[in-house]
């Protein structure tokens, strides 16, 4: 909570004076958490839920770590988010994220009624949201989030990329 509170000023200011940059002022943030989950030896990828110019939700990918394949920063970021506003229903809220959600993801994205989803890299093997398939656009499924892609794409890739070189040689020492 008090992380959440520091960073909440910042963020609101950054609304108020320039809606434009929001997006990508939200997108470092979430940068910031993937970061973190390179330090942890997980592929780095990082999400924040952000509510009325306030971050309520923080996740960092983590399934090696916590033995859990849900262990997406979505999910983790959502599962925060909810338990803040004490409701599965994450109601007029923004989901930034530094990697195109799987599957998974974009199904609890739906589940959770995110109105809007902003994502930095696009992933060409599992991205559920344009790359392999488009799970937000499928006209059969009831709940449509607005979707924006790309936002500082290439920062959320190269934060991925010199992970995975990093880790190739580290093997090969
Ligand atoms: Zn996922």
């Amino acid at each position: 909570m008090n992380e959440h509170s520091l960073l909440a000023p910042l963020l609101m200011e950054t609304l108020l004076t320039d809606t434009t940059s929001t997006d990508q002022v939200c997108m470092q943030l979430a940068l910031q958490l993937a970061y973190l989950a390179a330090q942890a030896g997980e592929v780095p990828v990082g999400a924040i839920v952000v509510k009325d110019g306030v971050i309520i939700g923080r996740g960092s990918n983590a399934p090696i770590g916590t033995h859990d394949p849900t262990a997406h920063a979505e999910i983790s970021a959502m599962r925060d988010a909810a338990q803040h506003l004490g409701n599965y229903r994450l109601v007029n809220c923004t989901l930034y994220v530094t990697l195109e959600p799987c599957a998974m993801c974009a199904g609890a994205i739906q589940h959770a009624r995110i109105a809007k989803l902003v994502y930095g890299a696009s992933d060409p093997k599992t991205g559920a949201c344009g790359s392999v398939i488009n799970l937000m656009a499928e006209p059969k499924l009831n709940h449509h989030t607005e979707m924006i892609g790309g936002v500082l794409a290439t920062e959320c890739g190269m934060v991925l990329s010199a992970f995975f070189k990093q880790r190739r040689q580290n093997k090969n020492q």
